[in-house]
């Protein structure tokens, strides 16, 4: 057997397995169609450069991830809103970067702080941790409006007359609506729901950037660090006074 293996296959019908086996090691990257809500998050939270995980081209299989470039690092699971995507490492459930933070202090990711925004048709939790704006054009076909309506996988938006409204109580700012209205429905996420205590390793910097707005980030990042600096300078202080 030649090493390293990269195989795709079916656990089920509804579920992809991404495998990738090394000599004492196996990563394997689940993806369950029936969970997923085609939300598109994934896309944007992958840290790998290039395109990993892309739209799938039915909704039998909402994302295609690229085994290739894979790395089975796992952070499409840790934010995957409805837990459709799962990292397994021997056989056991793990988000490795969420883990062994000392080890991997430069690559740790931070806590979530997700709201629970109600369940997909299949019962699974969707989760909330983007807030923003949407920008939906006046003009839209009707052809557009009805598949972004359809596509959203809160029913977050109604028609009102010949326009489309967004409840935005049940929005989490994904990408669903846009993708299906070819680009014109556009989200601005502007707020990220993350426990910034610890400061920003270079990974999160990367997933924010491709995540949100180019304004917020930077005021995150900018934030977000300066904390960090702060927390460090304490640490310093209180370090001198022992
Ligand atoms: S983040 Fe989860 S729910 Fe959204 S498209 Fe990816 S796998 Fe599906
Ligand atoms: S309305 Fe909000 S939740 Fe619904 S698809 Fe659009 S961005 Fe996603």
């Amino acid at each position: 057997m030649v090493l390293p293996q990269r195989i795709k296959e079916f656990k089920s019908p509804s579920t992809h397995v991404y495998k990738f086996k090394l000599l004492n090691q196996e990563r394997v990257l689940e993806h369950n169609n029936e969970k997923c809500v085609g939300c598109g998050l994934c896309i944007h939270a992958c840290p790998i450069t290039g395109k990993v995980i892309s739209w799938g081209t039915t909704h039998e299989e909402y994302i295609v991830i690229d085994l290739v470039k894979c790395v089975h690092c796992g952070v499409c699971a840790y934010f995957c809103p409805s837990g459709a995507l799962k990292l397994f490492i021997n056989g056991e459930e793990r988000i490795e970067l969420k883990e062994n933070v000392e080890q991997l202090e430069r690559h740790s990711l931070p806590d979530l702080e997700p709201v629970m925004l109600g369940r997909t048709t299949t019962g699974a939790p969707i989760l909330k941790y983007l807030q923003g704006t949407l920008k939906i054009p006046d003009k839209l076909e009707p052809s557009e409006s009805m598949n972004a309506m359809k596509a959203c996988p809160t029913g977050a938006l109604s028609q009102a007359g010949n326009r489309i409204v967004l409840d935005e109580n049940k929005c989490f700012y994904c990408d669903a609506c846009s993708h299906a209205a070819g680009g014109k429905i556009v989200p601005i996420r502007t707020r990220l729901l993350i426990d910034f205590k610890d400061g920003v390793s270079p990974i999160v910097t990367r997933i924010i950037e491709r995540m949100m707005d180019e304004q917020a980030a930077s005021r995150i990042l900018k934030g977000a660090s300066g904390y960090k600096a702060r927390e460090k300078t304490k640490l310093l202080i209180d370090h001198l006074g022992e």
